[in-house]
């Protein structure tokens, strides 16, 4: 589905406060352009590198469990005024959802934009009531046992999940295992599965 355009009083109302933040020397025209570049440039991809390597690096792995900004930032990815990024390890008995209740909160810098869905109400509110159905949306049934964790995606702190990785990928580089994860992986509404094509609708 494609992006609604922004209302004309958001517009507005972004264009006031770009002009009393440059009036009080708090950004330049400068810093606003390189910032919307490097939002425009962040993609899933960047993400997707991030889990396969997991996969494949267990020095890299604790390093991206215990500090997700401090990895990024070691594989060159500039994380410079994003909040905290923090990494859900999923098992075999725990799955990771995130969801942002307020509002779109998400990891723009490893991820890119946020697709409609995550910041539609529905999602928000059923995300924490019945994640469960919304993973069946999704075409992701799990198993009885396995226990569902949702994350709520915060102003102060950014998730990204590290799914488990797939049965049958023994042996893949890290570039196939890149190419295995997706977006919605990395927020945990789907599982990677080494015996489909992975889907990167937006
Ligand atoms: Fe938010």
């Amino acid at each position: 589905m494609a992006s609604q355009p922004p209302r004309a009083e958001s517009v507005a109302l972004l264009a006031k406060l770009e002009a009393a933040l440059k009036r009080r020397g708090i950004v330049t025209d400068e810093e606003i352009a390189q910032k919307q570049a490097s939002a425009d440039r962040a993609n899933p991809m960047t993400g997707a590198r991030m889990v396969a390597r997991a996969w494949i690096d267990p020095e890299w792995r604790a390093l991206l469990l215990r500090d997700g900004t401090a990895a990024a930032e070691a594989m060159g990815i500039s994380m410079r005024g994003n909040p905290p990024l923090g990494v859900l390890e999923d098992t075999a008995t725990v799955h990771h959802l995130v969801v942002c209740t307020l509002c779109s909160c998400y990891p723009r810098a490893i991820i890119g934009y946020p697709p409609h869905w995550y910041k539609s109400s529905a999602y928000r509110s059923r995300a924490v009531r019945e994640p469960r159905a919304v993973l069946a949306e999704f075409g992701t049934v799990l198993p009885a046992g396995v226990q569902v964790r949702v994350l709520d995606s915060t102003a102060d702190f950014r998730w990204m999940v590290l799914p488990l990785r797939p049965e049958g990928t023994e042996g893949w580089t890290e570039d196939q295992l890149t190419a295995l994860v997706t977006r919605d992986h990395l927020v945990g509404v789907s599982l990677p599965d080494a015996g489909s094509k992975a889907s990167r609708a937006a």
